[in-house]
């Protein structure tokens, strides 16, 4: 038994305040009880992903962690049904890869992806901004260069599914790859790359890297702060912010400091009513249980409603993932409140005019989903990692 687990006292507060299952105390406490004995538990079904209990649980004991820990000792025994490829980064045509692009965002993935660093400070795209690569130009990343390719990917999704062999054997890829590289800071604008890479694959898959993590927010701040931009279109408009899972993981500084940079761009930000550590999930976590089109679905309606709910203007994301999930879930089910990324309002503020990529990637990822994805629900085929 792992330190966190002697931490969990069964107290059932972690389930009591999840917003997917819906427990009462005693069962939350019969389930977590059922957890702590390795015992087939409804959370393995029901759970949404959403990282949100491991912020509730006032002892430390990760309850996140132990749901990934169960669903990897699941994975392990039965594989994984052939539909979820769709979300695994190496497999092709996956939800990034599928995308069209045009050959203006070839010719940004050709540059990006070429050789040795084009500065001691770069920015990783990840797959998000590598699926919406206009968004990363422009005079910030004149000075902030972009650095990556597809399969320098952080391998999020393969953590999130609990397949941990495939997140030890990424850990081990980016190590070789990185070392004496030559990169002295690498900046995430994608939550789930700077967890990833701070936390995750160090943490607890061996990773090693020689440079400093550093997440956007803070780096843009900083150079405005040192005169390098200037506000010279200031936002006036009301934003309702979503917060991404990976940023209730990486804490409340880190939340923060997001709506810290987009009130300096002059908006005004407004809270959906579960919010920063009880936030919803974009919907993509929550395939991860079920592997299930339905839920990824259901999730991601619950959190476009919370948006829509706001009286701001618009909603902002800093997570491009999830916005390509709620673009996604939106050109299927309803019109709604305009999505935007963050990159999007910084640039604007500079008095740039941004791309607004969010809808159209979602229409085509839709179409990827029905051409690629729903046929292997008729599939019986499973896959099976190490
Ligand atoms: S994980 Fe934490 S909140 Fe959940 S039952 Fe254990 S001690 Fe309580
Ligand atoms: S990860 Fe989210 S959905 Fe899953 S049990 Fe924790 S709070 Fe509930």
């Amino acid at each position: 038994m792992s330190a966190a687990e002697n931490a969990c006292r069964e107290c059932g507060e972690c389930l009591v305040r999840c917003r997917y299952l819906g427990f009462s105390r005693k069962k939350a406490v019969r389930e977590m009880r059922r957890v702590n004995l390795g015992l087939p538990s409804e959370i393995f079904e029901r759970c949404a992903g959403c990282a949100a209990c491991n912020a509730f649980c006032p002892h430390g004991a990760g309850p996140y962690d132990r749901i990934l820990a169960a669903w990897n000792a699941r994975n392990a025994r039965r594989g994984i049904p052939a539909r979820a490829a769709y979300l695994l980064p190496f497999s092709r045509p996956n939800f990034r890869t599928d995308l069209p692009f045009s050959a203006e965002e070839r010719a940004l993935h050709e540059k990006w992806g070429k050789g040795d660093p084009p500065a001691e400070t770069v920015l990783y795209p990840g797959c998000n901004l590598l699926a919406m690569p206009l968004l990363a130009t422009g005079a910030i990343f004149n000075r902030l260069p972009v650095w990556g390719r597809f399969d320098l990917c952080c391998s999020e999704m393969y953590w999130r599914m609990g397949l941990f062999g495939e997140v030890r054997a990424a850990a081990a890829r980016l190590t070789n790859f990185y070392a004496g590289k030559g990169v002295r800071e690498m900046v995430f604008m994608c939550p789930a790359g700077a967890n990833m890479f701070q936390n995750v694959l160090p943490g607890r898959f061996g990773a090693r890297f020689d440079f400093k993590i550093s997440h956007f927010a803070d780096w843009f701040l900083a150079a405005l702060d040192r005169g390098e931009f200037h506000i010279t279109r200031p936002l006036s408009e009301s934003v309702v912010i979503h917060d991404s899972c990976h940023a209730r993981l990486l804490g409340e500084p880190f939340m923060e400091r997001q709506r810290e940079l987009l009130r300096r761009l002059g908006t005004a930000v407004y809270e959906t009513r579960q919010n920063r550590a009880q936030g919803l999930c974009c919907g993509m976590a929550a395939g991860c249980a079920r592997f299930s089109a339905r839920d990824i679905a259901a999730a991601a309606l619950k959190a476009l409603r919370a948006l829509d709910d706001s009286p701001a203007s618009r909603a902002v994301t800093y997570c491009g993932g999830c916005l390509l999930s709620l673009e996604t879930v939106r050109a299927a089910a309803a019109a709604g409140k305009p999505l935007v990324h963050t990159l999007e309002l910084v640039r604007t503020a500079l008095g740039e005019n941004p791309p607004h990529p969010g809808p159209e990637k979602g229409r085509a990822l839709l179409v990827g989903i029905a051409r690629n994805a729903l046929p292997a629900y008729l599939s019986r085929r499973r896959l099976h990692f190490g």
